[in-house]
């Protein structure tokens, strides 16, 4: 780690942190912005919502600040959802906790998100997996993700603009599929997209008060099994799309 301070004794310090450097860019944290991440997962984990180490490590390195507009820097450590542009928000972090913990990541899988956002929950899936291909509706979200994946340095990750409610039938199958968006009822063809024994969450129900869906498949001799199972309520953005709701934009 390389630190940068001045001579001002009282002047804030500045870690920029070899995680966050390439040759293009440097991003940069403060030690407080450290201090309150740390923060933020430590209540994560006396609350509940993280428990694998893998997923903490990965929350401990993800600057969640950095995904976020400026005004809303003093709350992004704050367990709430953010305005990312184009009426979406970057969800919770309990949620993103809650979601990541049920998809029981490895490093060797390849990893299905769909609604990138601002790309938070794709740097998560990042650091704990094999490959993460993500799909977002709104091309100004899939530039400023994939900008921030350059940054952070994440060269696993793929991000195409596209409609993800039919999942990504090319790149097909999946170890772990995550559905970022609130989706009407259970996207029946992307359960498909699944390896046996893969793992598929997804939002589902009503407009922002979903159910949280867990899709585990099993494949028998001539048939295929899904076990579902129900996860707690959530509060998400709309799906849109073939398999979703109808879309204004
Ligand atoms: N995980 C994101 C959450 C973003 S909100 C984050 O951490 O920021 C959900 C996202 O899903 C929105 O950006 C929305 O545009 C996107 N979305 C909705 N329907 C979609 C679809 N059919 N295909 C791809 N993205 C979709």
């Amino acid at each position: 780690m390389q630190v940068v301070g001045g001579s001002n004794p009282l002047a804030p310090t500045i870690f920029l942190s070899e995680t966050f450097m390439n040759h293009d860019s440097i991003f940069k944290e403060t030690i407080r912005d450290r201090l309150n991440r740390d923060k933020m997962v430590d209540q994560l984990i006396r609350d509940g919502f993280l428990k694998n180490p893998a997923v903490i490590q990965a929350f401990r390195r993800v600057p969640r600040h950095g995904f976020v507009d400026a005004a809303f820097q003093s709350r992004a450590y704050s367990d709430t959802h953010l305005p990312i542009g184009c009426d979406q928000t970057i969800s919770k972090p309990s949620t993103v906790a809650r979601m990541t913990e049920l998809l029981m990541v490895c490093p060797d899988h390849r990893v299905l998100e769909i609604g990138t956002g601002c790309g938070y929950q794709t740097a998560i899936l990042a650091g704990m997996c094999r490959k993460v291909y993500s799909v977002e509706w709104h091309s100004q979200l899939v530039n400023a993700a994939r900008k921030m994946m350059t940054q952070l340095e994440y060269p696993t990750v793929r991000i195409d603009q596209g409609d993800g409610s039919q999942g990504w039938p090319s790149a097909a199958p999946f170890d772990r599929i995550i559905f970022t968006a609130g989706a009407p009822t259970i996207p029946e063809p992307v359960c498909y997209q699944l390896v046996d024994g893969g793992i598929l969450i997804v939002p589902v129900g009503p407009r922002r008060q979903q159910e949280l869906v867990r899709i585990i498949r099993s494949d028998a001799e001539n048939d295929v099994i899904f076990d579902v199972s129900y996860h707690g309520s959530c509060e998400f953005v709309d799906l849109v799309g073939k398999n979703g709701w109808m879309s204004t934009t």
